[in-house]
């Protein structure tokens, strides 16, 4: 089949992928003339493992293209996804549907023949009605539908979450377009992964409902974590425990920093307003914000209790900057809060991270970046264990020691053992965890 998809984002770009290595036509669309340029020249935009092989090939296959104007594209295609951003409007915490729109008028002045228009942006619910009254009244003439089929790949895992789902979701009433649907995921079904039909609006509240659900469990686990540290029990142990029960499920059970990253924060506070809007308020989420921000706040406070209570004169060293390992992502990474923080509390901050630093200039400009952790170790007298990547769990901690002013390693992801911190010498705190007795 042939398909466009306009916006080339970490979702846009892998989809579009994906969808050329299941053999179909993919051009993806972006405005960003520099994204475009860079993938036309066999350059990845974002960092995702094992996305600049799948792109390449699929490029070499003549399958998957890319261009800046997507008119061509829209006019040929079968199937045009809408894979736009769907930030927080600036302020008040609706999604800012404004790309989706724009998309949508763009598309609505170029379709020839059926087309089926998809969203795969994160949108509240009602917006593919919205999206169907823009075509409509652009060009009553159009013959297409709007169908939901939001992504729930994860940065990091993108091309085995796309290729290997644990759902696809696909809300639409319309038959013809659920026929294209099926024939665009047919690789899927055939290997019996499940795709759920539903209606459209359904569809879309599904995606919030999930995400809002998964920021709701981190945030349960991490109130035990505090919870833990009061009484001297072991977070690690009791989500174990927890998670064994099949109707718990171990996964999202890891308590850290707070959750962050381009999804979670915004969807979580859209889906708060939109049940607002229509009377409905979903309190559990609305909790799940508040103690969410605030958690994020406290573990700036906890680093400098860490040096003493007072920052001036102090480095610290950041371990990871991105929300999570294995992405270059630093949308609304607890990264971002902790920084000003502590640099407003006037510490130094040293940090390293291996795919995050060239975003995180853009937005910390005050870090001293350092090339190696063991680089931005240096002097610190204290380091933070900020994003689990995995060159930071088997770090050469006697190396680190003779590199510190101060052994102090605060390890915001549980990835040491406090046990054998404190043997090679150094003050040792985490999450939800006993500090090993002195
Ligand atoms: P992104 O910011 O990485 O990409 C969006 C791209 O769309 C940008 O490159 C932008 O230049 C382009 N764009 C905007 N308007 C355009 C237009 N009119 N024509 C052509 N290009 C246009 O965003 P993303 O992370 O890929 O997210 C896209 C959507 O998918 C969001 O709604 C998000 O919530 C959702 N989503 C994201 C993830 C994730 O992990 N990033 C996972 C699931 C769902």
């Amino acid at each position: 089949m042939r398909i466009a998809m306009i916006g080339t984002g970490y979702v846009g770009l892998v989809s579009g992928a994906c969808f050329a290595d299941f053999g179909h036509s993919v051009c993806c669309v972006d405005k960003d003339a520099s994204k475009i340029e860079r993938l036309n020249r066999g350059e990845m935009p974002i960092y995702e493992p094992g996305l600049a092989a799948l792109v390449e090939s699929n490029v070499n296959a003549g399958r998957l293209t890319f261009a800046v104007d997507g008119a061509q594209a829209i006019r040929d295609a079968e199937v045009v996804f809408i894979a736009v951003g769907t930030p927080t409007r600036r302020g008040e915490g609706h999604a800012d549907l404004s790309y989706v729109y724009a998309a949508a008028e763009e598309i609505a002045g170029l379709i020839e023949g059926f087309t089926v228009v998809v969203t795969k942006s994160t949108v509240p619910v009602g917006t593919g009605d919205e999206i169907d009254a823009i075509i409509s009244k652009a060009r009553p003439d159009a013959e297409f539908a709007v169908v939901s089929n939001p992504e729930f790949l994860r940065e990091g895992a993108a091309i085995e979450d796309f290729k290997r789902p644990d759902r696809v979701v696909i809300g639409t009433d319309d038959e013809r377009a659920r026929t294209v649907m099926a024939e665009l995921y047919r690789p899927l079904s055939l290997n019996e992964f499940p795709v759920v039909y539903t209606a459209r609006r359904t569809s879309e509240l599904i995606k919030y409902a999930g995400n809002a659900f998964l920021a709701m469990k981190i945030t349960f686990i991490n109130e035990m974590a505090d919870l833990c540290e009061k009484v001297g029990a072991d977070v690690q142990q009791v989500a174990r425990g927890i998670g064994l029960d099949g109707r718990i499920g171990g996964k999202f059970l890891h308590a850290g920093p707070g959750y962050g990253g381009s999804c979670f924060p915004k969807d979580t506070i859209a889906l708060v307003r939109t049940a607002q809007q229509y009377g409905a308020p979903v309190r559990l989420i609305e909790t799940t914000v508040e103690v969410n921000d605030a958690r994020k706040k406290a573990m700036a406070q906890r680093i400098i209790d860490a040096i003493g209570g007072a920052g001036r004169g102090k480095t610290v060293a950041l371990l990871g900057l991105t929300f999570k390992p294995n992405t270059d992502d630093m949308r609304d990474s607890p990264s971002l809060e902790i920084v000003p923080a502590l640099i407003a509390a006037g510490v130094t901050v040293q940090a390293h991270d291996p795919e995050g630093m060239d975003e995180a200039k853009k937005l910390m400009p005050d870090i001293l970046y350092r090339d190696s952790a063991y680089d931005a170790v240096v002097g610190a007298d204290a380091v933070v264990i900020l994003t689990e990547w995995d060159e930071y769990r088997a770090l050469d901690m006697d190396r680190v020691k003779l590199l510190v002013e101060s052994a102090v390693l605060i390890d915001l992801r549980n990835v040491y053992k406090a046990e054998d911190m404190r043997r090679r010498g150094f003050t040792y705190s985490s999450i939800g965890r006993p500090d090993a007795p002195a």
